[in-house]
């Protein structure tokens, strides 16, 4: 049973504080258990405990990165798996989740593409990672320390009801209380679902994987654009209806000798010069079945100098590329 569900039993059967009650433990106090949750009369906890659990994924398995960067392997009630990802950055952290098992977005420079889809993720499971990470490393939501960043596996326009619902419940006041400057969402660019997103009051901030400087490009990088053009990608993005803190983020992974030229780089500039938009570039991350390679970091410089003359552009930086837990990589390895 799923938390909000729990909750409105309990609001049916119980008075309706008892209920903001065990919503204000789960979601501020972090408990894990609900025999826990001391503000209940004990009798109502011990039954509450034994009826149902919190329900958060179990940890599988956990990888350590040389740069404090951890990889969760996450198991679902049905026992199939699915990848979290904490980033820990000086006094800030960052917790990458996935939105669904695998992905059907079959972009040809990423593992979890290998995967296809097993299938969506619920919201209480995508909030769950959340929790779960959050708890486990003593993570405090305060302050604007803690980002949540929907780029793991699977595309979270895909499964946009169970995207929003989780983004509401992070972002309710009286729960996890995040501020929606952050909290991500990014897309390969399922244009009629960024229009929809547009017209949610709660949501998260846009980014989206542009990744190529011509449609013929990303076509052939991300055949899912076969369907989705640049051209209305780009229309739609004119018309998104940014908040007035907001800018649209463009993802663009750099392959050697293929995206990553001077040409393409003036490209995207042009692609992008009516937009209030910045642009994060990502140096490939290698995987054993990608058939493309990282270009020098001379070249990915040169890049994004080029870019920074028109809009702001930064480089992401790899983390957790010795576990597998970098952009691209999460495909369940166990290396
Ligand atoms: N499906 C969504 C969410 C995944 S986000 C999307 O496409 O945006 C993952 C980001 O990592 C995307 O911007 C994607 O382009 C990038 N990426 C995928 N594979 C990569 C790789 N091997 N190296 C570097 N970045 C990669």
């Amino acid at each position: 049973m799923e938390l909000p569900d729990i909750c409105e039993v309990l609001g049916q059967e119980q008075p309706g504080y008892r209920a903001k009650q065990v919503y204000d433990a789960v979601y501020r106090g972090q408990v894990s258990d609900l025999v826990q949750i001391t503000s209940l009369p004990l009798g109502l906890r011990r039954e509450l405990a034994q009826n149902h659990e919190v329900g958060l994924p179990e940890i599988a398995r956990e990888y350590l990165s040389t740069d404090g960067t951890r990889r969760y392997l996450l198991r679902l009630e049905d026992q199939r798996t699915v990848e979290t990802v904490l980033m820990p950055e000086g006094d800030r952290d960052t917790i990458c989740i996935s939105s669904q098992v695998g992905c059907p977005v079959s972009c040809t420079f990423c593992m979890t593409a290998l995967m296809g889809l097993e299938r969506n993720l619920t919201a209480g499971e995508i909030v769950g990672q959340v929790l779960l990470v959050s708890q486990k490393n003593h993570l405090r939501q305060d302050g604007g320390r803690l980002n949540i960043v929907m780029m793991g596996q699977g595309e979270p326009l895909l499964n946009l009801p169970n995207v929003l619902k989780a983004t509401r419940i992070l972002l309710d006041p009286a729960g996890f209380s995040l501020s929606p400057r952050r909290i991500t969402v990014s897309t390969a660019g399922i244009i009629p679902q960024i229009e929809e997103l547009g017209r949610q009051e709660m949501r998260p901030k846009l980014a989206i994987s542009l990744n190529a400087s011509t449609e013929e490009m990303r076509r052939e990088l991300m055949p899912i654009t076969r369907k989705y053009h640049l051209k209305d990608l780009l229309e739609v993005c004119r018309r998104y209806p940014l908040r007035e803190w907001e800018k649209l983020t463009f993802e663009y992974v750099l392959l050697r000798g293929v995206n990553d030229a001077d040409a393409d780089a003036r490209r995207v500039v042009k692609l992008l010069a009516n937009l209030n938009a910045k642009v994060n570039l990502i140096a490939l991350n290698p995987g054993p079945e990608i058939p493309y390679q990282t270009p020098e970091p001379a070249r990915v410089a040169a890049f994004q100098a080029i870019v920074r003359r028109a809009l702001p552009c930064f480089l992401r930086k790899p983390r957790g590329l010795d576990i597998f837990a970098a952009c691209g990589q999460l495909k369940r390895n166990t290396g």
